[in-house]
């Protein structure tokens, strides 16, 4: 029990780390502005256009 509670937790810090580190690197207010895959054959989640978080996103190149 308390190993599975560890586990978790470490991967709420990933998850929030992971989104510091998007936001940090995205040039525009939303992410979705600078997301490659936003358009609509891409991308259907309910955050889209006006994303702060996703886990999906991906800077365009
Ligand atoms: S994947 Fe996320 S960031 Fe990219 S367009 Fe969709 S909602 Fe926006």
């Amino acid at each position: 029990m308390k190993d599975a509670n560890l586990s978790n937790r470490w991967q709420q810090w990933k998850t929030r780390l992971q989104e510091w580190w998007l936001r940090q690197n995205c040039p525009t207010e939303f992410l979705c502005d600078n997301c490659k895959y936003d358009h609509d054959s891409a991308c259907n989640r309910p955050e889209r256009p006006n994303a702060i978080k996703c886990p999906d996103y991906r800077p365009r190149t």
